[in-house]
């Protein structure tokens, strides 16, 4: 089993929206911003290769059909994902399985891309089974106002008609060593893969924690459509994390890529940092 970490690029958000109600005199401390209080996510992808044989690419980030329509996000040193496969000798058809988290457009815009001509996109890799759960399909399918433009059929419309879709409508193994969780909170639906290595279980946190900062509950992203629930999603992966010695992926933070966490009286905190590159 082995990880490998893919930064596919980076984008400006206003800080604020990250933490929801807590205050920047206290947030400014823990993640960096400018001085339009903005500061920069990452988009993070991983690589897995599983011992019996899954090459597996969990995220694909925004890939670059949007960039017109979300120039407010200033995107930049965007990855061109294919070819930093290439870097690993692995050919986009080569991918066994695509695990998107859910399906808003920094997640999984590199799912297709144009052709030569700028027509329709086509499928980036197109082998691959494309996991994803049954509820935040509908949601993409059906999107509540505060999400709606979070949605690009584009990005998903080639995947749909080749028939390269598995919904899934509970935890389920994509194979021995990775399990495919479900949380809430963010969106309906998210997937959070759990990945076994020897040393210890990984878990590919997605928006239900995206930042390190966001280990404290109470930290919740205004991102979020269903705070509440997020409170508690948050507190049953971290509950778990910190027990079990599991390391969590922030697949946005620009700084800190992955750690294990501690339980220290009623708080979680990040504890030794893990990079995966
Ligand atoms: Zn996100």
């Amino acid at each position: 089993m082995k990880i490998q970490l893919i930064d596919t690029g980076y984008f400006y958000v206003d800080c604020g929206v990250m933490f929801g109600a807590i205050p920047k005199t206290t947030w400014q401390h823990r993640y960096p911003c400018n001085d339009k209080n903005q500061g920069v996510l990452a988009m993070r992808s991983a690589l897995v290769h599983s011992d019996d044989g899954h090459i597996v690419l969990l995220d694909t980030g925004a890939g670059d059909k949007q960039l017109k329509q979300l120039s407010y996000y200033g995107f930049f040193n965007l990855t061109n994902l294919a070819e930093e496969l290439s870097k690993q000798n692995i050919l986009p058809e080569q991918i066994t399985d695509v695990v998107l988290t859910h399906l808003h457009f920094d997640h999984c815009g590199y799912l297709t891309r144009r052709n030569e001509s700028g027509e329709m996109p086509v499928m980036v890799f197109p082998n691959a089974t494309h996991w994803i759960s049954r509820a935040q399909w509908e949601n993409s399918r059906h999107p509540n106002p505060l999400e709606k433009d979070s949605y690009f059929t584009e990005n998903i419309e080639a995947v749909s008609k080749a028939n390269k879709i598995r919904l899934i409508d509970e935890d389920t193994e994509l194979c021995r060593d990775i399990r495919l969780r479900l949380y809430d909170g963010h969106t309906p639906g998210q997937i959070a893969p759990y990945i076994k290595t020897p040393e210890r279980t990984v878990v590919f946190a997605g928006d239900v924690i995206p930042l390190a900062a966001n280990v404290s509950p109470e930290w919740i992203s205004a991102y979020d459509t269903f705070p509440v629930t997020s409170y508690y999603e948050k507190v049953r992966m971290l509950e778990e994390a910190s027990a079990q010695g599991q390391a969590l992926i922030y697949c946005h933070d620009a700084y800190i890529r992955c750690s294990t966490v501690r339980k220290v009286n009623d708080f979680y905190k990040t504890d030794h940092i893990l990079t995966y590159d």
